[in-house]
């Protein structure tokens, strides 16, 4: 429909009619709201859950992070606790405070969600959003009462959801995904999990901390294997020392829940069968984009051959004025990468001419020691043929390190041979998802590892440890080793 038919079209109908309405509350959808209504644009966000937040608030980052800092207090009270000189008796953990404490956090983020829609006159509509043309949305409430809202543009932000294996029943029982690893009624005495990306290692090591067994199996032949293949191997060697154990180059035929029982079977390399047995299988193989009655053919959007939402460069799909962003569309399924998406789409509908540069999109896994990375990982380079130099310097050398006794993992930098300029950062040690924000930023200014190297990192700070790595990259300087 073009735009006059639709502004006559609205005349004539009670329909409420927005600049901008957008489907989905996650990251990415409720930024492009606040973005838009700074924008001067009238805007709606339609919600089919009772909280705003997506994924992300309710059932991802925030939760996993707040069962991670309680587990890691816990593993520290019992293990390092007394080497600091902090004896403590009857030591336990309380699973109900712990998951009630994480439900207290997503409580109050998932308020202030709600708060800053408010704030930034957003008009929410709770329901399930789905196209009845390329300008109409109609919104579905539980109770099945709906309304039709009028967009002038429409952001598609509906995320993701776990992906299974066609093989796999998620009873949600014994057999899980993220979604109800987060609200755990005990602490699984064995815990299998099926893939050793992001969500294995963190939710792993959640309940690895508490004191299950964690056994991996990895179809790849390291853990994170996205990342650089440096971080893998270390993390997998702290990992170790807390119980995980590893089945990589594993591919899983079978999983059968037996009762109080599950068994995992899986063909190793040499093609055995394999079979672990367990009490819960945590399954997290990835996440596939979320379209479920979106009826988005309704509207003329197309869908690619992997079931994302197919946009160009600025994130418009086959209809111009639909955009979609974040988990449903290609690209890393990241929160940050969401946001930045969703200021980018308001901001071009407001005229102007964002830019989103994806190859400095950090990636981080909040295991303990911490994972994190920015730009080209050296087996990127290598196969892009790019002459680089590397600069190693490890945390074990680090005053700050020994002084928290978290000296495990290690700072890799890589820089063009030639001109010196960052290509790459891989850290892997305590804080470092904090920490690499300063490669970013250094990345984004197309810094040199010299520069980095020449400026001054307060001592003693984990810092130093990315300033030594410069310093290793510049002319093999590092100071302290
Ligand atoms: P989502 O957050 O998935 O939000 C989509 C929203 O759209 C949902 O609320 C959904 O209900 C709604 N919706 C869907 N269809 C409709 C419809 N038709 N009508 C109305 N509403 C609809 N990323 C990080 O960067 N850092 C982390 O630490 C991190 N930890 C994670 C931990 C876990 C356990 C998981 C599962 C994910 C984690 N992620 C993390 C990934 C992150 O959650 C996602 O990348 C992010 O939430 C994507 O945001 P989004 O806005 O694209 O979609
Ligand atoms: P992932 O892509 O990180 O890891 C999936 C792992 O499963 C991979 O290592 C893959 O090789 C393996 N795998 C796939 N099929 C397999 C099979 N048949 N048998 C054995 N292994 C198999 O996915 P995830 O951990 O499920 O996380 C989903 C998404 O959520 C990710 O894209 C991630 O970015 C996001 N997430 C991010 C964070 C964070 O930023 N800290 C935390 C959690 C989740």
């Amino acid at each position: 429909m073009c735009t006059w038919y639709f502004v006559l079209g609205t005349l004539y109908t009670n329909k409420k009619m927005y600049d901008v309405i957008v489907i989905g509350s996650g990251p990415g959808g409720y930024v492009a709201a606040i973005r838009a209504a700074q924008l001067g644009m009238k805007t709606a966000l339609v919600e089919k859950y009772s909280t705003l937040g997506g994924t992300c608030l309710n059932v991802g980052c925030i939760p996993s992070k707040a069962l991670l800092d309680s587990s890691e207090h816990y593993h520290n009270a019992a293990h390092t606790f007394a080497t600091h000189g902090i004896d403590l008796k009857g030591l336990k953990v309380n699973l109900p405070q712990m998951i009630a404490r994480k439900d207290e956090v997503v409580t109050q983020n998932v308020d202030g969600i709600q708060f800053l829609m408010k704030k930034n006159k957003v008009d929410v509509h709770h329901g399930l959003g789905s196209f009845v043309d390329a300008h109409t949305v109609k919104v579905t409430k539980a109770d099945g009462s709906a309304t039709d809202i009028q967009g002038k543009n429409i952001i598609i932000a509906t995320g993701s959801k776990p992906a299974s294996l066609p093989f796999i029943t998620i009873d949600k029982k014994r057999i899980i995904t993220s979604t109800e690893a987060l609200k755990m009624k005990e602490i699984p005495k064995h815990l299998i999990v099926i893939g050793g990306g992001v969500i294995g290692m963190e939710l792993g090591s959640v309940y690895g901390r508490l004191g299950a067994k964690v056994s991996v199996v990895e179809y790849m032949d390291s853990i994170i294997p996205t990342m650089d293949k440096s971080l893998g191997k270390e993390l997998q060697k702290s990992l170790k020392k807390i119980g995980f154990e590893f089945y990589l180059k594993h591919k899983v035929t079978g999983v059968e829940n037996l009762g109080k029982e599950v068994v995992v079977k899986a063909e190793n390399a040499k093609g055995e069968t394999v079979e672990i047995k367990g009490d819960y299988v945590l399954v997290s193989i990835g996440r596939k984009a979320y379209t479920d009655g979106l009826n988005a053919a309704a509207a003329g959007v197309k869908l690619t051959e992997r079931g994302q939402i197919e946009v160009n460069d600025h994130l418009q799909t086959a209809v111009p004025h639909i955009y979609a962003i974040g988990d449903v569309v290609k690209g890393a399924m990241l929160a940050h990468k969401a946001e930045e998406e969703g200021v980018f789409v308001a901001e071009t509908i407001a005229g102007q001419k964002p830019h989103i540069n994806y190859l400095l999109i950090p990636g981080v896994v909040y295991t303990w020691p911490e994972v994190a990375a920015v730009g080209y990982t050296e087996e990127q380079l290598k196969e892009q043929g790019r002459a680089y130099k590397v600069g190693k310097f490890p945390f074990l050398a680090s005053g700050r390190a020994r002084a928290s006794m978290d000296t495990d993992g290690m700072v890799k930098v890589l820089a063009d041979a030639s001109t010196d300029e960052i290509l790459g950062v891989h850290m892997i040690g305590p804080r470092t998802a904090d920490m690499i924000a300063e490669a970013v930023v250094a990345m984004e200014f197309r810094a040199s590892a010299e520069d980095i190297a020449r400026m001054s990192h307060a001592h003693p700070t984990y810092t130093e440890v990315f300033k030594e790595a410069c310093l290793a990259a510049t002319d093999n300087r590092a100071l302290h080793i």
